[in-house]
């Protein structure tokens, strides 16, 4: 297998200089390497097989194998660790690109007075959990739901936590970055040569650049500062459980102005039944019936582990006095509603770590839930971004569970509640040896794309095989921003080798076919 559009000997020969600039043995091309690399949520992972994957140590690797890929014309897809699962993993958009994986590159450098770290792109949450845990630094990780991803990529790829640094492309402060054309760049104040504030200020002089390398393929990253959140002195909050699928409407309007106005600093997720259950229980141990779980089903499924058809955490961080109050708030807010329950959650300076991403700590159970159909089991996640209004909320629910039904899924649904937005995370769990569920898979997927489109919501992240698709929604003045993108594209890397098709932006050599499909 080679790159499209380049021969089998002249892949043969860039393979060959790969190897001189980072060792033959960092250099995987055979047959089980393209498989590792591959995605192994896919319906069919042969659609976006690499070609072969490339490893380099440091920076000047990174460079090296950028002035091969722009000589042999050799389209590149990084990763920091490529544990990117429901998105398309380790895997390319475009079938026949060379993985770049960043993975050994482990460097870590905190800044513990300020509250930062410097980190290159191999640093996995457990490394840098473990980093701070053994050097006893008081600084706390916003981590993802599956933890096993890498910092640096998570954040450009705006991964999202649960601790009020739960936004992490927010949190990013300073970059260095191969340019496409190998040439090195360090954003912000790190623009200065031994400057000293590169962590710590994030506009720089002039244009800010950061955000121009998240969920793009303008450069490949080599290092990402990151604020990190001090330990706080406590943890509190509620968990709640909601009986009825309509409770989501009033909770959502409860929330929403606590969260707007900072009572409440971390984004809660509502989420349905079925994301608690997923993880305690498979769906074989309930029924034999194919189609989407019955209210009966549901009902014993929820007794049986005591969680409402919605569960939702709330937590308040930092000095004593000041949890309580906003505990208070919290709590006056849900008073006189109908609640299923309500357990009140209290971590303290000097408890053993609570074990959850609530307390910034990384885990790994939640990819239990690929096993609820059995067979090799995957997911997708399609989650469009809305005002965060209930009435809204409920339509979307609705419209949403529904087409669940239509399709033949069960329904897993949560409501990740922003600042000033209402992120709907609709997740399908499939099992990968059922040839009819993926079939009915793609179309429900394609389904949920234009259900959102038609209310005026786009989607924040999307899996590889949807990238174009997704794109095409965001559809202003004739794609106005797609052509924006595509002029920097061009700028920057005339040759199209850094990620080809990474967010719907193809290079100019590939537009057109890429365009018409
Ligand atoms: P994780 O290790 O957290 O699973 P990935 O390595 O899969 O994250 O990264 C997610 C996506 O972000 C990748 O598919 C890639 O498009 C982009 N990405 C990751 N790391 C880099 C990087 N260092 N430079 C540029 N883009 C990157």
């Amino acid at each position: 297998m080679t790159p499209p559009g380049i021969s089998p000997r002249r892949f043969e020969e860039a393979l060959h200089a790969f190897g001189a600039a980072i060792g033959d043995g960092n250099v995987f091309a055979a047959e089980d390497d393209r498989i590792a690399y591959s995605d192994h949520y896919s319906a069919d992972e042969t659609r976006q097989m690499p070609s072969a994957a490339l490893a380099p140590a440091s920076v000047e690797e990174v460079q090296a194998v950028v002035r091969v890929a722009n000589e042999y014309r050799v389209p590149l897809w990084p990763i920091s660790r490529g544990k990117n699962f429901g998105y398309g993993g380790a895997a390319p958009a475009l079938r026949g690109s060379v993985v770049l994986d960043l993975s050994r590159m482990k460097r870590i450098a905190v800044d513990e007075e300020n509250g930062t770290v410097l980190l290159e792109p191999g640093v996995g949450f457990f490394d840098l959990y473990d980093h701070l845990q053994d050097n006893d630094i008081p600084l706390w990780l916003s981590v993802p739901g599956n933890s096993w991803g890498s910092v640096a990529g998570n954040a450009l790829d705006r991964g999202l936590g649960y601790t009020p640094y739960g936004d992490h492309s927010a949190r990013i402060c300073g970059l260095e970055v191969v340019l496409p054309d190998g040439g090195l760049v360090r954003t912000g104040m790190g623009a200065m040569a031994g400057g000293k504030t590169w962590q710590l200020y994030r506009h720089g002089y002039g244009p800010s650049w950061d955000a121009m390398f998240c969920q793009s393929n303008f450069g490949i990253v080599t290092k990402l500062g990151l604020w990190l959140m001090s330990a706080p002195e406590t943890v509190v909050g509620v968990d709640l459980e909601f009986d009825q699928p309509d409770d989501l409407g009033w909770v959502v309007d409860t929330v929403a102005p606590l969260r707007r106005d900072g009572v409440i600093q971390q984004s809660p997720s509502m989420g349905s039944w079925l994301r608690s259950a997923a993880v305690l229980t498979t769906r074989d141990e309930w029924t034999d019936d194919p189609g989407p779980l019955g209210d009966s089903v549901i009902g014993a499924i929820r007794d049986r582990f005591g969680i409402g058809w919605w569960s939702l955490q709330l937590r308040c961080y930092g000095p004593r006095e000041m949890t309580r109050a906003a505990l208070d708030v919290i709590k006056r807010a849900f008073n006189a509603r109908p609640v299923l329950a309500m357990k009140e959650a209290r971590w303290e300076r000097g408890d053993s770590p609570e074990g959850s991403p609530l307390t910034g700590v990384p885990v790994s159970f939640p990819l239990a839930n690929a096993n609820w159909h059995g067979g090799r089991g995957g997911h997708i996640g399609y989650s469009p971004v809305l005002p965060p209004k209930g009435d809204l909320a409920i339509e979307q629910f609705r419209r949403t569970h529904a087409l669940y039904q239509r399709y033949g899924f069960d329904y897993h649904g949560s409501f990740a509640m922003g600042e000033r937005s209402l992120t709907n995370v609709n997740q399908v769990l499939f099992d990968r040896d059922d040839r009819d569920m993926m079939r009915r898979m793609d179309a429900f997927f394609r389904a949920l794309v234009a259900d959102a489109r038609a209310q005026g919501y786009g989607e924040y992240r999307t899996h590889i095989e949807y990238m174009d698709l997704v794109a095409s929604t965001y559809d202003f003045n004739d794609g106005a921003l797609r052509r924006l993108n595509e002029k920097v594209k061009d700028a920057l890397d005339p040759n199209g080798i850094i990620a080809p098709g990474k967010n719907g932006i193809w290079p100019a050599a590939l537009r057109d076919q890429a365009h018409e499909a």
